[in-house]
């Protein structure tokens, strides 16, 4: 029973049945949670919150599911916080009478804006008590800060903070206490508040731990009502293994939720499964690097060789009107709508792109058969080239406009390559076999040339056949190859998972120069000689999604043409911060320190030589260690390939896939050479 110890006395005993979940009772709990890196107490603190929530306010379920978790809804309702600094300085001091001047002394100080709102509010003499903070509250001032647009919104959302930070810490439990130098800072709500509109709640709280915390809790209630005081490790497992599959098929707590309270735990699976409208986390690939490394893994099964087009990953959805489904179609606020019915393009980070492709969405009918009512579908957009009729490199897609493109602007035709479906007409896919999938999508779909196609592909176990079709993937410009099974368990549509199932063999990994990884910008160099105007090089890390922090891996400034250090200086220099965030691991050293440093936004893709340690940066410390002479993994000779619109810096290349990349290395034998930095 780990997992559901009683986690000491309740906080919040004046909180009743029917009372709105009191904010400050969330934020006792964040600041137990960071308080500790204990997986499994972290797990029992986030479940026994959620158990009394669940009894007492299940109404208030979702909005504490959501500030848990650090993001208002599903990616693909497009809400975004992180709001930058100058604006929650701005409104910090503007709460608390502190003149910006002290409040940036401060920051510069303490490194932690959430600290800095915590010591402001706590110096403040309070003339009269407001209402203490809810969790749907502070759920919906959040919202509104998100959300305002138009003229004026910039005030607008200073003023969404003030009313919120106007009404932080004035409930604090008896005993407890701000002290921004302990316990980092206690459960302070300012800080917590100021956190959330970062963006970022640090509070080592992975999604993953939330999922079986939800699920223990639903677990717990589940088993009460049947009058049992605690459930059984089994009965907990079970309940996790529920939430987990759906979760998988569903990433959307507005839609979960709900059928939680309503369901329970243990019908969860029946009334749910996946559903067009909601996008799925897709499936990634594991790097290869040669064609016999994957004879050896797939060894004795069937396997097909597929295309690795190069563009932009693209999961369209549709509903026909006359589509005869069980559930009300959730709609993402970009849907495209045709005569036939209603349709989604989602990126690979389940953002809403309907609005880029709206060229693709108007031409679906043609391409959809008649019997076709409602579909999931994985494709890769690329663009065209429609007089030679063939796949044009991936620079010529990133030309195209991202928002409100009207499709008789368009320029850059594209054409969509589908390589899986993932539902049809009614029938979630994603248990079933690779090759029954397949077959599926073809019987759903026709081609039609230049808009849409089927990915090549050729099933064979012969190497030269494989080297063959290698080739001839790169002479039509796509990538290489994406190699997967075909038959059984191992050939399901494993969502959000980099599976061992999926193999890629680009042809740079053949060539020995390694895969690329895509890196987080988080600081820059001033240029010398003809880059004096802009920044020369930058400081890149890759992200450690355990800790939430970000790694510095290298220094890079090769691969970049003036004209593009020009457009990259006016992007970035907006972005630029006092200091290094205090999520930021990076040397101490004086040598090491960029001479700017900026919000973590951008992601870039980056080659490298090879993968060595270093005594320098930060990548995967944590997995090697620090014996002295070097603290983590850096990359050696980087270049700059390309910027990765589709990935968030949480998406970057996480320190374990870092680890991973310099392990395997490390195994085939190369030399340890010191770190190389990029010349600047
Ligand atoms: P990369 O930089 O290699 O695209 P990634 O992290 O975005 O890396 P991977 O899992 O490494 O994703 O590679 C799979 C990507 O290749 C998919 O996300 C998809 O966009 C693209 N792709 C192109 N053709 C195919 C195909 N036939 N099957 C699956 N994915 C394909």
């Amino acid at each position: 029973q780990t997992t559901l110890k009683s986690t000491g006395k309740d906080p919040y005993p004046d909180w009743k049945a029917g009372d709105p979940v009191p904010y400050a009772a969330l934020c006792t709990t964040f600041s137990k949670i960071e308080m500790t890196t204990k997986r499994l107490e972290i797990l029992a603190h986030c479940a026994a919150f959620l158990r009394q929530v669940v009894r007492l306010t299940p109404d208030d379920l979702l909005p504490t599911v959501h500030l848990m978790v650090g993001k208002l809804a599903a990616d693909y309702a497009g809400i975004e916080l992180g709001i930058g600094e100058s604006l929650i300085m701005k409104a910090i001091g503007e709460t608390t009478g502190r003149s910006l001047k002290i409040i940036k002394e401060d920051q510069q100080k303490i490194g932690d804006l959430g600290l800095v709102a915590a010591k402001s509010r706590s110096n403040q003499p309070t003339m009269f008590k407001p209402k203490p903070l809810t969790v749907r509250a502070v759920h919906e001032g959040l919202m509104k800060i998100a959300t305002v647009e138009g003229s004026g919104s910039q005030q607008r959302k200073v003023d969404g903070i003030k009313k919120l930070l106007s009404s932080a810490d004035v409930n604090l439990a008896k005993g407890q206490t701000v002290d921004i130098n302990k316990d980092k800072g206690g459960p302070s709500e300012s800080k917590f508040i100021i956190r959330a509109l970062e963006g970022k709640m640090r509070l080592g709280l992975a999604d993953k731990n939330l999922q079986v915390a939800i699920a223990h809790a639903m677990t717990a209630h589940a088993v009460a009502q049947d009058g049992k005081k605690i459930p059984s490790e089994d009965e907990l497992k079970k309940g996790e293994e529920i939430f987990k599959a759906v979760y998988n098929e569903l990433p959307a707590y507005e839609v979960i939720v709900p059928a939680l309270l309503e369901h329970g735990i243990w019908n969860l699976r029946k009334s749910l499964k996946l559903r067009p409208g909601v996008p799925l986390k897709p499936m990634l690939a594991k790097p290869t690097k040669s064609i016999g490394e994957v004879l050896d893994r797939f060894e004795g099964k069937d396997f097909t060789c597929e295309y690795k087009y190069d563009g932009e990953r693209a999961q369209i959805h549709f509903v026909a009107h006359d589509a005869d489904l069980d559930f009300a179609t959730t709609v993402a606020p970009e849907a495209g709508k045709s005569d036939r019915g209603i349709s989604n393009i989602f990126s690979r980070n389940s953002e809403d792109l309907s609005k880029k492709y709206p060229d693709i969405l108007q031409k679906l009918p043609t391409w959809v058969k008649k019997g076709t009512k409602s579909f999931v579908l994985d494709c890769e957009t690329v663009a065209w080239d429609t007089e030679k009729k063939h796949v044009l490199p991936f620079q010529q897609l990133m030309t195209r406009k991202k928002k409100d493109v009207k499709a008789e602007d368009i320029k850059v035709k594209v054409c969509v390559f589908a390589f899986d479906i993932l539902y049809l007409n009614g029938e979630a896919l994603v248990n079933k076999p690779f090759r029954e999938r397949r077959d599926a999508m073809y019987s759903a779909f026709d081609e039609v040339e230049g808009e849409f196609a089927f990915a090549q592909y050729g099933n064979t176990r012969e190497i030269e056949e494989i080297q063959t079709l290698l080739d001839e993937s790169i002479k039509a410009s796509c990538e290489g190859l994406m190699v997967k099974m075909l038959d059984g368990v191992e050939s399901h549509y494993e969502p959000s998972r980099r599976s061992q199932n999926w193999l890629k063999v680009k042809k740079d990994y053949l060539a020995g120069a390694g895969d690329s990884l895509d890196l987080v910008v988080l600081g820059a160099y001033y240029g010398k000689g003809k880059r004096t105007n802009w920044y020369g090089a930058f400081h890149l890390a890759c992200y450690n999604t355990s800790s939430e922090q970000y790694e510095t891996v290298c220094n890079i400034g090769t691969g970049f043409s003036e004209a593009l250090l020009a457009e990259l200086y006016d992007t970035l220099s907006p972005l630029a911060i006092d200091r290094a965030k205090p999520f930021y691991d990076h040397s101490s050293g004086k040598n090491d320190q960029p001479d700017v440093w900026f919000e973590p936004k951008y992601v870039w893709e980056v080659k490298t030589a090879d993968l060595t340690l270093s005594p320098r940066y930060r990548a995967a410390a944590s997995e090697f260690g620090s014996d002295g002479t070097h603290k983590g993994v850096s990359l050696r000779f980087p270049r700059f390939i390309r910027v990765r619109d589709d990935k968030k810096p949480e998406e970057a290349t996480s320190s374990r896939q870092v680890a991973e990349m310099y392990r395997k290395q490390e195994s085939v034998g190369k030399d340890k050479k010191p770190a190389v930095d990029d010349d600047f």
